[in-house]
């Protein structure tokens, strides 16, 4: 019998009641490896309503105690990283490696919440007027929720209810129905490490959970990670209902290659940011911008990137594993096509690609165009395959003004050996996330996820400080107290002037 997927619900892993359930398969072969509820509208308010009343707990623990919670949870995640890897990978397709780093991206933010105390200090100034001191602190929100996407689906939500709950709060998760097997084996690990009953609850399902979620008069605060048409109906909603809400949403990232850039570090950096997860990340390179006889590479990154092959996650020699689902190969193979019917060169076409063994995979091969324009469907759509485009240009400032016109502003990187282009890069791109010859530049968690324009609608990121800012409220405080109180005995009466 296929396994069913239970939900988080007051601490206890429960089955739902619901009779609608969506099958989670494996990638590579279509096997159905369980089945993920849709959770009944009961179940989502019996969710929320448990959170609520382990807020009330939980907002008085002290800060050592919620800090030490996620010392034993980091603990315990280092020592299940493997396994929770392999789980990964089975629902995910991933490669072993990179389900890897998708663990450990994750474990680094826990690691992160363990530092609380010093991020949520407040700040003080002494005689504000005279006598007088001002203060502020920071208190935590409610019931928080998270609403995370199938391509990262151990560090997506560590970016969210580790930091959350630090803070002070409870919250509930809504994980891709896609992949929840490994987000319920990081709930199951943070109730071993002796989370309370009720911080964290695990809610199944799809548009429907969601809007329940977005709407509830009991969830002040929003995180969600997805697509761009899911992240501006859930940032509108959401703060249509005054909440606070961040949204990550698509992307479309380009690289910026100059002629005096080390050959050899674009060639390797930019296979593996265009290809490498099958080109499911959001801060994959799907744009590569060469600048003046940086074109003459172009050979060269099409025989390198012909030389990766995607297999099954646990194949040493695979470069990455299938994608996510078949209608999101048909997506890739409709895009490619579009590419060719648009009079873009097809230097590499990965349509036709088999893996030996694994015959039902959802497989795209690496491919690349050149010759794109910016008003072909491959350049304005984010592709979310291993499909990069490449577009020759003379000049840095046209690659800027060209980035600068796209409408998406997640992540970007140059590769160049001079400082001074660097630096100008560095400052007039209109992109969060830049890479100066780092051609992924995700930021470590004591700096913040900082997409911007239509990759992000908010204004607090994830994890760094940001995330205390997005999770807490800050009170200020403005005290005076009477000296002449003071019972010295004495009269020392002085006037507050
Ligand atoms: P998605 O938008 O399809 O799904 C994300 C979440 O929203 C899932 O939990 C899903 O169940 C829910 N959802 C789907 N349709 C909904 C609807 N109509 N109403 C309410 N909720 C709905 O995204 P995905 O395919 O799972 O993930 C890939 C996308 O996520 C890509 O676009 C990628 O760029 C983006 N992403 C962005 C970032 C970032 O930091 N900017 C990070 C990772 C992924």
């Amino acid at each position: 019998m296929t396994v069913r997927v239970p939900l988080l619900i007051d601490g206890q892993m429960v089955q739902s009641q619901s009779d609608k359930f969506i099958p989670v398969t494996d990638p590579a072969t279509q096997n159905v490896i369980a089945e993920v509820p849709c959770a009944t509208e009961a179940e989502v308010d019996q969710a929320i309503d448990s959170a609520k009343k382990a807020f009330e707990t939980w907002k008085e623990t002290p800060v050592g105690e919620r800090a030490r919670l996620m010392l034993r949870y980091q603990a315990l995640l280092k020592e299940h990283h493997d396994e929770i890897a392999t789980l990964l990978s089975s629902e995910t397709g991933k490669t072993f490696e990179d389900a890897k780093g998708d663990v450990w991206r994750g474990i680094e933010v826990v690691e992160h919440a363990c530092n609380i105390a010093s991020l949520s200090m407040g700040e003080t100034v002494e005689n504000v007027a005279r006598k007088i001191d001002c203060y502020s602190i920071t208190q935590p929100l409610g019931v928080c929720v998270g609403i995370t996407p199938f391509n990262f689906p151990a560090m997506i939500p560590l970016w969210m209810f580790p930091m959350a709950i630090a803070c002070g709060n409870t919250f509930v998760l809504k994980p891709s129905e896609q992949d929840p097997l490994t987000p319920m084996r990081l709930a199951e690990l943070f109730i071993e490490a002796g989370a309370p009953a009720g911080l964290l609850q695990v809610v199944h399902g799809t548009k429907e959970v969601v809007d329940q979620l977005l709407t509830h008069k009991d969830t002040p605060a929003i995180s969600f990670v997805g697509s761009v048409a899911v992240g501006e109906h859930i940032y509108r909603t959401g703060t249509e209902h005054l909440k606070r809400v961040q949204a990550f949403a698509g992307a479309k990232n380009h690289m910026v290659i100059m002629p005096d850039a080390s050959k050899n570090q674009v060639i390797n950096n930019l296979v593996g940011a265009s290809v490498g997860a099958g080109g499911q990340r959001c801060m994959a390179i799907s744009v590569a911008l060469f600048v003046g006889s940086a074109k003459e590479w172009i050979p060269e990154l099409r025989e390198a990137m012909k030389k990766v092959r995607p297999g099954a996650w646990n194949d040493p020699e695979a470069g990455y594993g299938p994608l996510i689902n078949p209608a999101a190969r048909q997506r890739v193979l409709n895009f490619i096509q579009q590419g060719k019917d648009s009079g873009a060169n097809c230097l590499l076409d990965g349509t036709d690609c088999q893996v030996e063994g694994f015959p039902d995979g959802n497989w795209v091969g690496p491919t690349l165009f050149s010759g794109v324009t910016t008003d072909m469907s491959i350049y304005q759509e984010e592709i979310f395959g291993p499909v990069l485009c490449a577009i020759e240009l003379d000049s840095l400032e046209d690659a800027i003004e060209l980035i600068n016109a796209n409408p998406y502003g997640n992540g970007t990187s140059i590769f160049t050996s001079s400082g001074a282009v660097a630096r100008k890069y560095q400052h007039e791109i209109k992109v969060g996330q830049v890479g100066i010859n780092v051609p992924v530049p995700v930021p470590l968690p004591m700096f913040s996820f900082t997409g911007w324009r239509k990759s992000f609608y908010g204004d607090q990121h994830a994890y760094g400080k940001q995330a205390v800012k997005f999770y807490t409220e800050t009170k200020t405080v403005t005290a005076r107290w009477f000296e002449e109180d003071i019972d010295t005995g004495v009269n020392t009466t002085i006037q507050l002037k």
